[in-house]
């Protein structure tokens, strides 16, 4: 199945994706299902700066796209950012909702650090302790169907770290998910960024399969039109053997 189940709108406020555009787009390069995955980031410093995005009216925006575009399947969405930070607040806002997938994503560490943009430096082998074990209690924690971008703050890294230090972690995180049913993502932002590969990276896939994991969902977390394009046939051999998500 040909799918994408990460991409921000204009209703996310960091994404200039227009919806209609996705749409026509995705039916002209044959995908069978897209997800809208718009942010909900409730992190006080994200709060106060951004708002708080009306679920209503992203919900019927997207009711909306569907009645005009009914030649593909669009599921509505949604990424919680730090989610296990804001749990019962953001499970109170997605409660009237029914939004498929749910995807869960960490974006800053304990120190308020954001590690989805441009980092000034590289992190700290402390703070790349802290971000795995925030993905831990994010996948210990949440009802989430997706795991999202997991090792994110390497997208703008020009090689790529050593990470035997949190293998542990990554492991924990990895029986974590292949036991409550969660999907590891491909995120295919990184490609599109200097470190120029999928993440997490072919290698770590692998454990996740010889480990037991079955769901894989590909997303690629595309913010502009010109982000979203056919899903890389390599991207697809390294599916092979997986299921995708398990959706309701
Ligand atoms: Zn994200
Ligand atoms: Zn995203």
């Amino acid at each position: 199945m040909n799918y994408d189940y990460h991409i921000h709108s204009e209703f996310s406020y960091d994404s200039r994706i227009i919806g209609a555009d996705l749409l026509i787009k995705a039916l002209e390069l044959n995908f069978n299902e897209i997800a809208i995955t718009e942010h909900l980031d409730l992190l006080p410093q994200e709060l106060s700066v951004y708002g708080l995005p009306s679920l209503q009216k992203y919900y019927n925006y997207c009711v909306r796209l569907q009645k005009e575009h009914p030649g593909i399947t669009l599921r509505m969405g949604i990424e919680i950012g730090d989610y296990h930070k804001v749990k019962d607040f953001a499970k109170t806002l997605v409660s009237g909702f029914s939004f498929s997938p749910i995807l869960g994503s960490v974006h800053f560490l304990n120190d308020h650090t954001n590690v989805a943009i441009p980092l000034s430096t590289p992190l700290t082998p402390d703070q790349v302790k802290d971000y795995y074990m925030q993905n831990l209690q994010l996948a210990q924690s949440c009802d989430i169907d997706i795991l999202a971008h997991l090792g994110v703050y390497k997208r703008y890294y020009t090689h790529v770290p050593d990470e035997s230090a949190v293998q542990g972690i990554i492991d924990e995180i990895l029986h974590t998910i292949i036991r409550r049913d969660i999907a590891l993502e491909i995120n295919l932002s990184s490609l599109r960024k200097p470190y120029k590969q999928i993440i997490p990276e072919v290698v770590l896939i692998d454990r996740y399969r010889d480990l037991g994991g079955r769901y894989i969902s590909i997303g690629s977390d595309s913010h502009r039109i010109d982000h979203f394009d056919r899903i890389p046939d390599f991207v697809l051999d390294i599916c092979k053997g997986f299921d995708p998500p398990r959706l309701s």
